[in-house]
């Protein structure tokens, strides 16, 4: 029986595969100039983690996860998200008793039950960055700055930098006080959402996306204003550090991230006006998993959105052909050959291809044609006698003579 995929999935064709590699590769490219170790962890975890690790106030516990029953009666739950997966490898692992910090990047699928719309899928896949085992603000500039040059090496310009601190555990509960007392004012005018938010999570009002709740939270007390001395000075000393490097950014009082976890510094990267990042610190994340009291950082991206606004800014390198040569060949004899030279020639890593499905010598070179090979010889008895054959340039129709058993170090030179 053939079925469609489900609602919020996407295949990835071979057409435009060449796109995820693109991303991919630079990925690993500026994870490993900054010295960060890719770290892979399991599609499904006990749903006890993301309750715990993503926080269950947080929409994506509430509404989004996908969980159920295994056949052994266990609650399990696809990853919605990269970070607390993470954090358990990270102890289940005993990073922690390695030199700190344990630096690592992750890109991953991840999954979550929403309303399926450009960019956002149900099954997407997000690239992340933590750092466990270093409190100091130097490790928040280094991790901003890790951001930002990946969004260089992609060749994104008007990137803006946005940086806010959501406080401490010493500081919030005195704030959040505060905000209740602000937002209970406007209880009949606030969404619904934000009304169930106000007594566990009254924050997260201040970056509701109804233009109502949005304009009554831009005017609530901030926590830049109220946060401890320990946050401001933390805050303080980022700031500094972001002036040493050269980076410019702003700074962004409504930036509250979607997630509980948050502590002191959270940032948002911008490409002309839309978020293309964020992350921020949280220093018991790892303690509130049932680890030591460590600290970490981190940020992600969703791959989905980048990869649209690579595309809607042309900044895809041109796609690359299909092979270097095409061995067209004329009859048995000379199909045998292609055959074993094409083997010769891929041991020698040049990218060929000849027929396999019995075309026409003109069928093949129309082929060869479509797929974008960069060079053709075609072969037949009178070629595989003296041994030699043109090589002819598709882009130019230039044609050259060749040797045949030296075919590999000639195109060398061309390629
Ligand atoms: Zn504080
Ligand atoms: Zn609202």
């Amino acid at each position: 029986m053939f079925t469609k995929a489900p609602r919020g999935t996407k295949d990835i064709t071979p057409a435009e595969v060449y796109k995820w590699h693109y991303v991919e590769s630079k990925i690993h490219q500026v994870c490993d100039v900054f010295g960060y170790k890719e770290i892979r962890v399991p599609v499904f975890e006990h749903t006890e983690l993301y309750e715990r690790g993503v926080g269950d106030t947080s929409d994506v516990v509430q509404k989004e996860m996908y969980t159920f029953e295994d056949k052994g009666g266990r609650s399990i739950t696809l990853r919605p998200e990269g970070t607390a997966g993470v954090v358990r490898a990270y102890l289940e692992n005993n990073l922690y008793a390695e030199a700190a910090p344990a630096k690592l990047y992750y890109n991953l699928s991840c999954y979550r039950y929403e309303k399926p719309q450009a960019g956002r899928l149900r099954e997407f896949h997000q690239f992340g960055i933590e750092a466990f085992g270093s409190a100091s603000p130097q490790m928040d500039a280094e991790i901003i700055s890790l951001a930002k040059v990946f969004f260089e090496t992609l060749k994104f310009d008007n990137l803006g930098i946005f940086i806010n601190s959501v406080g401490c555990p010493k500081c919030r509960p005195a704030y959040h006080e505060k905000l209740i007392e602000y937002f209970t004012d406007y209880k009949d005018k606030l969404c619904s959402t934000c009304l169930s938010r106000l007594d566990k999570n009254p924050m997260r009002i201040i970056d509701c996306k109804n233009p109502v709740c949005k304009e009554i939270g831009h005017k609530a007390p901030m926590i830049i204003d109220e946060q401890c001395e320990e946050c401001n000075e933390h805050f303080d000393n980022v700031k500094s550090l972001m002036d040493a490097m050269g980076i410019s950014y702003g700074i962004d009082p409504t930036i509250v991230r979607g997630l509980d976890y948050y502590t002191t510094t959270v940032f948002e990267i911008k490409s002309d006006n839309m978020v293309i990042a964020g992350g921020g610190r949280y220093n018991h994340l790892v303690e509130e998993l049932g680890g030591p009291s460590i600290p970490g950082i981190g940020f992600g991206l969703g791959l989905e959105r980048l990869i649209m606004a690579l595309e809607s800014r042309n900044l895809f390198p041109q796609k690359p052909s299909g092979a270097d040569l095409y061995i067209s060949s004329i009859g048995d004899n000379a199909a045998i050959y292609a055959q074993k030279l094409a083997f010769e020639l891929r041991k020698e890593g040049i990218r060929c291809e000849k027929d396999l499905v019995g075309r026409s010598v003109k069928a093949q070179m129309k082929y060869a044609d479509k797929i974008g090979a960069r060079f053709v010889i075609v072969l037949g008895d009178d070629e595989i006698n003296s041994g030699s054959a043109k090589l002819k340039n598709m882009e130019t129709g230039e044609q050259t003579d060749v040797t045949l058993n030296d075919l590999s170090s000639q195109l060398k030179n061309y390629l």
